[in-house]
């Protein structure tokens, strides 16, 4: 059984890319597979994507992709695949952006601090959401990391993006 390539990495997107990006990079591609343009000046990355990726894939790629139901849809069952995976697995396709990214505040009601993010992908201003319970609750320690550093998935609200969000422990562990 070979493994799957994600609709993202046949696209030569990532899951954050606008549609407009994606269709952009579907003719690109496909330029670069018409048998025509073999020999013209192939876009940066294409060319080489060409040799890996059959029309046929780019084709479905693109009909899922371009679809917001069908992306919606397939960019769950991604998520799915992760869950099955382990969570410290699941890095197809979903792009890694740091805490420091999210801006920052704090409730004076509760003293929790809230953490909100513009969406690369649907831009919308506060998409993403945390706060200091939810990381408590489920960041898990990243793979191969022994310098405190976590790591939590998040959807936005608005549209299927989800994105890996990652943070330093700054908290001190009390041990005797
Ligand atoms: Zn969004």
């Amino acid at each position: 059984m070979k493994s799957r390539r994600t609709h993202y990495e046949v696209l030569s997107v990532t899951s954050s890319s606008s549609l407009a990006d994606i269709k952009t990079s579907y003719r690109e591609l496909l330029l670069a597979t018409h048998p025509d343009k073999v020999r013209g000046p192939a876009a940066s990355g294409a060319e080489r994507l060409n040799k890996t990726y059959s029309v046929d894939e780019i084709k479905e790629a693109y009909r899922v992709l371009a679809d917001d139901n069908l992306r919606k849809k397939y960019d769950n069952d991604l998520l799915e695949d992760g869950k099955k995976k382990g969570i410290y697995k699941f890095g197809d396709g979903v792009d890694e952006v740091s805490l420091d990214t999210f801006d920052m505040n704090e409730e004076d009601s509760e003293e929790v601090m809230h953490y909100t993010r513009k969406c690369p992908r649907c831009q919308v201003a506060d998409g993403f959401k945390l706060n200091d319970d939810l990381l408590e609750e489920f960041a898990v320690p990243c793979e191969n990391s022994d310098d405190g550093r976590f790591q939590v998935l998040i959807q936005c609200d608005s549209c299927s993006l989800w994105l890996k969000v990652y943070f330093f422990c700054a908290e001190e562990e009390e041990e005797a």
